[in-house]
């Protein structure tokens, strides 16, 4: 039988949403698909809480979500902070060069973030046009504060370009009342639709600096000057063309965006916290220790524990896997084969949480690690 896949994307999608997927491939301008677009986009900013935000729904990967945003909004030379918390943050860098950003990096160390008096004293140096920062970097589950980066940026006049990838519908999000101008994610994760889809919400301040540009969009795919009309018209609910959009994707998409405001958002959030909250404690009480300092900035979305010591990683996920359960490894090339991921996100629950604890139990005893067999499972049974 199939292993339970508690990787941080792709996840285990609810049966519904993959079921809505089958059907025969409507076309992108057959009405019932341009009342599913248009339904998509506004429940995108019910999740993102963005009312008054422009959203965009792309075939494509996070990444491309990312480059979407920065070929967009970057002209040469323009001054960026990227916040780093890890692997993400840095790709993000790469990103922004590649537009001829002129980028400055303030990278924590690892699994801590950078302390908001130090992007603030940052700020001070010079006219950033943006600053870009990764809400839960899956490299290190560590979780920034978007609330208060959100703010500190507004105080400075400065563009917020945040990477929400592993974080709509995980962690809380208040985009529009956090003055967050664009939030870029992706569909595997928790939002809980199959790999394919760039999502963005962009404020209308960040469209504003995009119709101010001087110079094209270096991207043709990804030029909001292609895609701005396409998004109105299906708000308006008409055709439009530009490229063929991923009809069975963005079916799945409305119906897992409904899943997710029908629980409540609330709600989602609350069982996101209390997943990671348990999975935290079941780690700990098996005496592994997580990569994300405390647990204030420890993200719900994802656990990141360094393998125990004399454990071989790769034999120890291995045996994990046996036990029907998949896990990631690392993905910080510092830190390869030190430590392993466990995904929590999306419709996650108890018997997801314990199946997982489980199999972690039983790969430790094969391993000869000294623990308490249940400690684990007991401690997820107590907090979740
Ligand atoms: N940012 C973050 C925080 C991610 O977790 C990921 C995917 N692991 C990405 C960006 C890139 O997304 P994708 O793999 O879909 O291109």
């Amino acid at each position: 039988s199939r292993n339970l896949l508690m990787i941080p994307g792709p996840i285990e999608f609810e049966h519904e949403v993959l079921q809505s997927m089958s059907s025969a491939t409507p076309s992108h301008v057959d009405p019932k698909f341009i009342s599913t677009f248009h339904h998509s986009l506004k429940l995108m900013k019910e999740v993102w809480q963005a009312p008054s935000g422009q959203a965009f729904i792309v075939a494509g990967s996070g990444t491309f979500a990312m480059e979407m945003a920065a070929a967009n909004l970057i002209e040469q030379g323009d001054k960026v902070l990227v916040i780093s918390t890890g692997y993400f943050g840095l790709r993000y860098a790469e990103i922004l060069k590649r537009y001829t950003a002129d980028v400055d990096i303030l990278e924590a160390e690892v699994g801590d973030v950078v302390a908001i008096e130090d992007i603030e004293q940052q700020l001070k140096t010079k006219p950033y046009k943006l600053l870009c920062f990764t809400h839960v970097d899956t490299s290190t589950a560590v979780l920034n504060d978007a609330k208060a980066i959100g703010e500190l940026a507004q105080k400075y006049n400065v563009l917020t370009l945040m990477d929400a990838v592993c974080s709509v519908a995980g962690e809380e999000i208040k985009q529009e009342e956090w003055g967050l101008d664009i939030v870029v994610s992706a569909s595997q994760k928790a939002i809980g639709v199959p790999p394919g889809l760039a999502l963005l919400v962009a404020s209308l301040k960040s469209i504003h600096s995009f119709k101010q540009r001087k110079t094209k969009v270096q991207n043709y795919y990804a030029d909001w000057t292609n895609w701005l009309p396409i998004m109105k018209a299906y708000e308006n609910k008409e055709a439009s063309y530009f490229a063929t959009p991923p009809v069975n994707l963005i079916i799945a998409l409305e119906k897992s965006l409904e899943i997710i405001t029908a629980e409540g958002l609330e709600q989602c959030f609350e069982r996101h916290r209390k997943a990671g909250k348990a999975m935290r404690a079941a780690l700990r009480a098996l005496g592994l220790e997580l990569v994300s300092k405390n647990e204030k900035l420890s993200a719900n979305t994802l656990s990141a524990p360094f393998y125990p010591d004399n454990i071989d990683g790769t034999n120890f996920l291995k045996s994990i896997n046996e036990q029907g359960v998949t896990l990631a490894g690392g993905l910080l090339h510092n830190l390869k084969g030190k430590y392993f991921r466990i995904g929590h996100m999306g419709s996650v629950n108890q018997n997801d949480l314990l199946a997982t604890i489980g199999a972690i139990e039983k790969a430790l005893q094969k391993h000869n690690h000294q623990h308490n067999l249940g400690a684990g499972t007991k401690k997820t049974l107590e907090l979740f």
